[in-house]
């Protein structure tokens, strides 16, 4: 039996809007990850099989890994069709705002959705919701919001409800959130809800290929290059940076997604507790991956020093400087947070 974490009333509000509306849109957070583009899909479906008319639109594309999602080839890309997009926002009864908690998240897009006055439902494990939302599912202890929509669905129309397709979705937005289950993932309930999404006829072990062993030969020599080279430790600190210059990038044709889960790899070396990953996506414009174990908050050192934020033990943030002028701040980070990196 499955701790009942979503309050009634929010799913009472849910259901309400639910059932009152004709034309919903699903939206997600901007370079969407597994769980943003599983958790999206997987509600789609389920909105879908109320007979309801559903869209999925993120601010951009998503890795090529993520494309066997049931139905992922009908998602729209706010940033290639805006026009369109803002014809479906115009048109949704309500918004369903999966994986992200503030609408600033989602670019460009959130602008035009916050100018909409259709409900906006929150649902996502991000702590601090901002206020914008007429609903806030909002569950920090949730290692997904794949987990928190399978919930949703679960109290919404029972378990029969949750479909293969949805489970498919569901089961790999929890895997990827998790590092296959490495990390943020020790409650029982998580076990509980696998065990029922196995019920539904997903093969996990698939799955986990169809998203991790799908790389090109170039990605390989992308992290065999990076690894060697550009990983420097800074041992006093017990941390890690990790950069990759605009150039490097494309000397390694790095397509969309190549570089997902290199900022975990320092993590494996003894003692460190604190990686920081630098990708110059553009001359000039650095977006920024943190990780960490333990109780090192990552996400306060992404909000102080790299405008943005996320989970504890996984945050990013962007900067618009050069190279060296990131690599200063990374360090002048290490300096403020000294006591908490080596306690
Ligand atoms: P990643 O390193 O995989 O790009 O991001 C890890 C997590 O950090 C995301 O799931 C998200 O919670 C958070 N995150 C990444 N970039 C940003 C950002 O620019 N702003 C905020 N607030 N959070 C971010
Ligand atoms: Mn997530």
């Amino acid at each position: 039996m499955l701790e009942k974490i979503i309050l009634q009333e929010n799913i009472d509000a849910v259901k309400r809007i639910v059932d009152a509306g004709t034309r919903f849109v699903v939206l997600s957070h901007k370079n969407p990850d597994g769980d943003a583009v599983g958790s999206s899909l997987a509600l789609c479906h389920y909105l879908r099989s109320l007979g309801k008319e559903c869209f999925v639109v993120l601010p951009n594309r998503f890795p090529d890994f993520l494309a066997w999602m049931p139905d992922a080839t009908e998602v729209l890309f706010y940033d290639a069709e805006p026009e369109k997009a803002m014809s479906l926002f115009n048109g949704a009864d309500a918004f369903f705002c999966l994986d992200f908690n503030t609408l600033s998240r989602i670019g460009d897009a959130g602008a035009a959705v916050a100018a909409c006055s259709a409900p906006k439902l929150l649902v996502d494990h991000h702590p601090q919701p901002s206020q914008e939302f007429s609903v806030s599912i909002s569950h920090p202890v949730a290692c997904s919001t794949s987990e928190l929509v399978f919930r949703l669905i679960v109290r919404l129309s029972g378990a029969n409800a949750v479909s293969f397709e949805m489970a498919q979705c569901i089961y790999a937005g929890m895997m990827t959130d998790t590092g296959a289950f490495a990390y943020a993932s020790t409650r029982k309930d998580i076990y509980l809800i696998i065990a029922e999404l196995l019920g539904k006829g997903i093969d996990k072990d698939l799955i986990y290929r169809k998203v991790f062993y799908t790389s090109s030969l170039t990605r390989m020599r992308l992290w065999g290059f990076t690894l060697y080279e550009k990983l420097k430790l800074y041992n006093k600190y017990n941390a890690a940076l990790i950069t990759l210059s605009h150039n490097e990038l494309m000397r390694f044709y790095a397509q969309k997604g190549d570089t997902e889960g290199i900022v975990n790899q320092p993590l494996q070396i003894k003692g460190i507790r604190f990686s920081c990953f630098f990708r110059e996506e553009l001359p000039g414009k650095i977006n920024v991956s943190l990780r960490s174990v333990d109780d090192f908050p990552c996400n306060a050192v992404a909000a102080e020093f790299f405008n943005g934020g996320g989970h504890k033990n996984a945050s990013g943030g962007e900067l618009c400087c050069s190279m060296d002028e990131a690599v200063e701040l990374f360090r002048a980070a290490l300096r403020k947070y000294k006591c908490e990196l080596t306690q």
